[in-house]
Parts: structure tokens; C-alpha cells; sequence
């Protein structure tokens, strides 16, 4: 931590700073410019944001060294992270591709759906059935009901599950049904819930908000993980900003960006990241090429009748040929995509 003091900051001033400093453990260095003292204190900056400093008289302004998320950060670690979902390994060689509807919308539905992701090679199924919309006339998603027929659809295909919870209820509900839990944009910054979601020790898809910077998405991990709970995926899907032609603004950047930042795996939501379906294979492969562990897509059996998020949904025979497109991306930068095509 650096506090660079003011340029009228006068002896006393500097000597309280000090002390107060020095009276919390920390070791001060002093460093003296031309017309400026700045002073260099060696600590912890958790405690030294409750000190007080930045409104004592004569501090023109601190700036941070260390970084405020610790558990999830690069260095804690030294190595990227593993997530096991069941047989599922997320951020080794090998790609993870969730894909499925937004929405469980029936039986038929999400088995046919399951059927053809696993076809194709997707590793892990997905399927809202709490549905956070932004109009309350909206498909609202099938709750219990709902998570049932994922189960089903795992038994059946031998996929592993996600599925996003919105309170208390949802996540106690997806825990006896589904294999991981998906915390959605809406509610990256609901840290009541992340901390539910730390103590269940269930693995978890953590989504980008779509106004949250990349520290805030990182502390938001901090909070699920210093709950004891390190099975964490971030997952960009895309930013608002002034461009409206896509329904966000995927921030591919991120990728590499959080990659170095944190150990965990980083996946890519090319459908939320984009709304539009011709959108998707591209950004999809760009994410990989970018380093992404993995994407998240949605697949509908028919996207012209879903009932949420049509307009962004692959059918499964896009799905086919975005897949075929991944391994080759994936060869490419070393990795490969799992699960190969089987023709069951
Ligand atoms: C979803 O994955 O269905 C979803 C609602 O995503 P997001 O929270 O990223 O909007
Ligand atoms: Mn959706």
C-alpha cells in the first residue's frame, strides 16, 4: 500500500499518518520526491481500509499493491485450478462444452435436447428452470418440476447437470437434483447467496454480471470460496456498453485477463454474450482460441418455439457443426474437446 501525501501536507500531519500506521503493525517506509512525500506501508490491505487514512488531513490519495481477492488470485495457488463435476474435470486439457436450452420447458423437450448435446459431445447439460426474466409475464421457468426432468435427462445420457438457483429455496431444491449450481449475472453481486452457495460445497458456475467489473467478478468468487467451497468456474457472457446491435458486449479480453489473474477455470457464454444466433459458433471459437476452458451454449431442439432465448439458441445440427469447428480451433492452441461424437 502507497499513501502518496499532499502537497501541503505539513510535519504533523505526516507524523499521524504515520503513527496511525505504525500503532496497526505496519512497516513504513518513506520515499521523498521533490515536492511530494509518499509512503510506502507494508501490510495487510484488508486492515488498512478501516483505518481511516484516505480522510486524514494532509493524504492526497492510497493506492492499493496487493490485490483484494486473495484465495481466488493466480499467486495463492501458483497453478490453475481443477473443477470436478462427477466425471467432469473443468480447466485441465480437455474443453468442457455445456450446452442445452435456456429453459427445461418439458420432458420431451429437454430429453431430445440432452440426446443431441451428448451426440454431439457436449459434456455437461444445462437447462434453467428458476428463470430470472426481466418482465414478470415472462416463462418463469418450471421450478421443481423442472429440475426433475434434468435428472432424468442425466440418467438417461449419462451427462452431468447445471442449473441456475435465484434464492435460498432454488439452490436447497438444485441440490438434491442437479451435479452444479449456476449463479447467474443477475445475481453475481447477491452475496447473501454466494455464501449460501460457498457453504454447499456444490461445484458452481459463476457468471459475469453485466455491469461488473473483472475485480468485482473475482470478489464475488472470493466470497464462494473463503466459505470453504473451491469448486468455482467463472463464465464471461458478454458486458453492457453503448453498443445495442448485440445483445452484450462479449469482453473476450477477459479471458486471458482472469486466466492470469485468478487459478480458476474460465469458461465463455457465446449465446448470452451475443442474443443472435449466427454469433455464436464465431465467438465460440474465438473463446477457445482466446484460452477459454470451455463454453456454454444454448441448444434448442427448435428455437423458433422456445420459450426463452430463441432468438440466441444453436438447433442441434448447428451444434453438430460449431462442435467439429472446436476440435479443429482446439488442436490448434493444444487442447481438446472431450467426449468425441458418438453415434448412439
Ligand atoms: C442463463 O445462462 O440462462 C442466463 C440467464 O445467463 P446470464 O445470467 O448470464 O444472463
Ligand atoms: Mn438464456
Amino acid at each position: 500500500m502507497v499513501i502518496v501525501m499532499d502537497l501541503t501536507a505539513g510535519p504533523e500531519q505526516i507524523k499521524a499518518v504515520q503513527q496511525r500506521l505504525e500503532q496497526y503493525g505496519f512497516e513504513i517506509h518513506f520515499i521523498r520526491g521533490v515536492k511530494r512525500l509518499v509512503i510506502g506501508a507494508v501490510g495487510d490491505r484488508q486492515e488498512i481500509t478501516s483505518l481511516g487514512l484516505e480522510i486524514m488531513p494532509g493524504v492526497e490519495k492510497i493506492l492499493p499493491i496487493m490485490k483484494p481477492y486473495k484465495l481466488v488470485s493466480r499467486e495463492s495457488k501458483g497453478r490453475h485450478s481443477l473443477v470436478k463435476v462427477k466425471d467432469v474435470i473443468i480447466g485441465g486439457n480437455e474443453l468442457a462444452i455445456i450446452a442445452g436450452p435456456c429453459a427445461v420447458e418439458s420432458r420431451e423437450q429437454l430429453l431430445t435436447a440432452a440426446r443431441r448435446v451428448r451426440q454431439a459431445g457436449a459434456s455437461i447439460l444445462r437447462g434453467g428452470a428458476f428463470k430470472p426474466r426481466t418482465s414478470p409475464y415472462s416463462f418463469q421457468g418450471l421450478e421443481e418440476e423442472g429440475l426433475k426432468i434434468l435428472a432424468e435427462a442425466s440418467q438417461e445420457t449419462g451427462l452431468v447437470t447445471v442449473t441456475e438457483i435465484i434464492d435460498e429455496n432454488s439452490l436447497d431444491l438444485a441440490l438434491k437434483y442437479v451435479d452444479m449450481v449456476q449463479v447467474g449475472a443477475r445475481n453475481m453481486q447477491n452475496y447473501h447467496l454466494l455464501r449460501m452457495v460457498g457453504r454447499s460445497g456444490k461445484p458452481v458456475l459463476l457468471k459475469r454480471g453485466f455491469s461488473s467489473t473483472v475485480e468485482e467478478w473475482l470478489m464475488a468468487a472470493e466470497y464462494i470460496v473463503s466459505e470453504g467451497n473451491e469448486n468455482v468456474v467463472l463464465c464471461e457472457r458478454g458486458i453492457r456498453t453503448f453498443e445495442n446491435a448485440t445483445r452484450n458486449t462479449l469482453d473476450l479480453s477477459a479471458v486471458p485477463l482472469v486466466k492470469g489473474l485468478s487459478h480458476l477455470p474460465v469458461l465463455v457464454d457465446p449465446s448470452h454474450a451475443t442474443g443472435i444466433q449466427r454469433l455464436v459458433a464465431p465467438m465460440g471459437r474465438a473463446a477457445v482460441a482466446a484460452g477459454a476452458d470451455g463454453l456454454l451454449v444454448e441448444v434448442h431442439p427448435e428455437p423458433s418455439k422456445a420459450l426463452c432465448d430463441g432468438p440466441q439458441s444453436l438447433t442441434p445440427e448447428d451444434f453438430d457443426s460449431l462442435m467439429a469447428e472446436l476440435r479443429m480451433v482446439a488442436a490448434a492452441v493444444g487442447r481438446v474437446v472431450g467426449g468425441a461424437a458418438c453415434n448412439d
